[in-house]
């Protein structure tokens, strides 16, 4: 059976890696679509604003309110969520369309999401959290980033709060003090979790083959 073969008799995956902002989830994230072909990032629509150096299309759909109504009424997200005051949600056509190749799908959205998709498909789910070495540690980097107002940084390190409490529900947990390190458990959870039984369809005839094959 050729590669392609293979990938096709293969039922991808929606790997969820949710992390409190400024611990580095947008470097790892980004890392492991661009090191993997049949990793493909699902981009969000958004009503907020862009930030200095994000582009439509690449970081986010941006899209106005009326916009985001209009795909609330076509039943076009997977889900969706309100976060500091801005509607987010999972566009679901793209999704679709890649676990019917046998791609996977990386979603980098916040934890509500998650549990929200988990809920509609959760055999295909996997859910990652990146937990930071210290929350005074994130605040540092936050205000270091400069892009948020103090009350935005205080809702942020509340929000984390409540992640870092939750982190037994998430399928595994991976601490990001070291960005190799972090980057390496990311990359081993995809890896192991394709080879699971159940998302390789192509084992069944094969093995009806190889004990077809008479050994008589
Ligand atoms: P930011 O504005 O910093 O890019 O994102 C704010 C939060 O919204 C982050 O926790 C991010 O993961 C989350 N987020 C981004 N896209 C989505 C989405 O499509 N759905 C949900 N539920 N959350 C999202």
């Amino acid at each position: 059976m050729s590669s392609d073969e293979v990938r096709r008799k293969t039922r991808g995956l929606l790997l969820m890696v949710v992390a409190p902002s400024g611990v580095g989830k947008t470097s790892l994230t980004r890392r492991l679509v661009a090191d993997h072909k049949d990793l493909h990032l699902s981009i969000s629509a958004t009503t907020r604003q862009p930030r200095p150096g994000e582009h439509d299309g690449r970081d986010y759909h941006f899209v106005d309110n009326a916009e985001f109504d209009r795909l609330l009424a076509d039943n076009a997200l997977l889900e969706w969520a309100e976060v500091y005051g801005n509607r987010y949600g999972s566009p679901k056509a793209p999704i679709v369309e890649a676990l019917e190749r046998g791609d996977s799908a990386l979603f980098d959205i916040d934890y509500q999401g998650a549990m929200r998709i988990k809920a509609q498909l959760p055999d295909d789910s996997v859910l990652v959290y990146i937990l930071p070495p210290s929350l005074l540690e994130m605040r540092r980097r936050l205000e270091a980033r400069s892009q948020d107002s103090a009350e935005v940084i205080a809702k942020r390190l509340s929000r984390a709060k409540d992640e870092v409490q939750a982190w037994s529900t998430f399928d595994y947990v991976i601490l990001n003090e070291d960005f190799d390190r972090a980057y390496s458990d990311l990359a081993h959870i995809y890896h192991g979790e394709k080879l699971r039984t159940g998302r390789n369809l192509w084992v069944e005839p094969l093995v009806e083959g190889i004990l077809g094959e008479g050994l008589d």
